[in-house]
């Protein structure tokens, strides 16, 4: 997972291949993995849970 502030909410878009963002709460300090500055978005791939139960309905079918 990185974190980005607004600037750089793109770039953080092309380094991972399918993001999945989350938007900051403004009570949480993350640090933006490009520039240092306070972040906003939060870029993840899928979650692990969400791929677990995608695999077993697929093995259902
Ligand atoms: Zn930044």
């Amino acid at each position: 997972m990185i974190c980005v502030c607004k600037e750089h909410m793109k770039k953080g878009l092309t380094v991972l291949n399918c993001p999945h963002v989350l938007l900051i709460n403004k009570y949480e300090l993350r640090k933006c993995s490009f520039c240092k500055q306070r972040a906003s978005y939060k870029l993840f791939y899928s979650l692990p849970y969400y791929d677990r139960s995608e695999k077993k309905r697929m093995e259902k079918i």
